[in-house]
């Protein structure tokens, strides 16, 4: 810390630090003016941000000529290798690789900006989203620390990761192989829900392999859970209950044998997405063809058993 004589000495060198600070913003300024004079400014990444009283102290240049203006102390807190070398305080513009639509989505993972949960949700191109993200390693970012740390807490989801996911249903495949590649976990998890009634055999070569064999594996797994799951739930006949004048035991055998064969004979359909409605339309009508009512309540009562049972099968990796 530096010591003064005096109070007048502590008043000079105050004053030569702020004329310094008013040089420089008056420099970089200047520059933006100049830059600003052949291209474009970014409308979310501007000269006059500020950021915990620090204004932005480089300029890149995307490659369709849109000028960002950041702060190398916001990129360097999360970049491992200093923004893929941009992130140091320069008058001059630099130049990036990426265009605009892919530099802003870096940038607002970086910077966490709010609006890009919005900005980037459909209809905005899942791909350009999808590119941007795999850019991040080239600058130092890890995709996975940055988008899916917390992301199981809509409070604390990171907005990007909010955008991908609201793209889920038009693009669950692809979603799920982004995550795959980056070990989103949440994200993969999130994915997969929208894949329980995909079909794996029209999974091609390229798919599978992006994906890798570790979430390919889990994929093919969940369906052929869900499905021995199924079946096992549907063989459970209502429990007998005693003799009847009315219903005994060899009629209560009828109605477990017209129960196994209608189950039977759905096996052969059944799919790893059945929803819940399906059950109760195939087996629910059993009810109607007993006259006993105690057969009646107890068809009821395991319809209703074996569509929350179904319902309680996990539906993701
Ligand atoms: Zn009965």
């Amino acid at each position: 810390m530096a010591h003064f004589q005096n109070r007048s000495e502590y008043r000079n060198e105050k004053n030569v630090k702020e004329e310094s600070n008013f040089i420089k913003a008056s420099w970089y300024l200047c520059d933006c003016l100049q830059l600003s004079d052949a291209t474009s400014i970014s409308s979310k990444y501007v000269p006059t941000t500020n950021i915990s009283g620090i204004l932005p102290d480089l300029v890149i240049k995307s490659s369709d000529s849109i000028l960002f203006h950041v702060h190398t102390k916001v990129l360097n807190s999360i970049s491992s290798n200093h923004f893929g070398g941009y992130g140091t305080p320069s008058h001059s513009a630099v130049t990036a690789l990426e265009d605009s639509k892919i530099l802003t989505i870096v940038l607002d993972i970086i910077y966490r900006n709010p609006n890009a949960a919005i900005d980037f949700a459909p209809p905005f191109p899942f791909d350009q989203l999808a590119s941007a993200i795999s850019r991040l390693p080239v600058y130092g970012v890890d995709p996975q620390v940055q988008l899916d740390s917390n992301a199981s807490n809509a409070a604390t989801a990171h907005p990007i990761y909010r955008a991908l996911l609201a793209h889920a249903t038009p693009h669950a495949l692809e979603l799920y192989i982004l995550a795959a590649q980056h070990k989103m976990e949440s994200l993969a998890v999130a994915a997969s829900t929208y894949l329980v009634g995909f079909h794996i055999a029209d999974l091609n070569d390229e798919q599978a392999e992006a994906m890798g064999p570790r979430y390919l594996r889990r994929l093919i797994l969940m369906q052929s859970r869900r499905e021995s799951m199924l079946k096992r739930i549907l063989l459970q006949p209502p429990y007998p209950h005693p003799s009847t004048p009315d219903c005994d035991v060899l009629d209560q055998k009828m109605l477990t044998k017209a129960w196994t064969l209608c189950a039977a004979y759905f096996v052969w359909d059944i799919r790893a997405d059945l929803p819940s409605a399906a059950l109760e339309n195939l087996l629910g009508p059993l009810a109607g063809h007993v006259s006993c009512e105690l057969c009646k309540r107890l068809i009821r009562e395991q319809v209703t058993k074996i569509v929350g049972e179904w319902e309680a099968v996990k539906g993701t990796i």
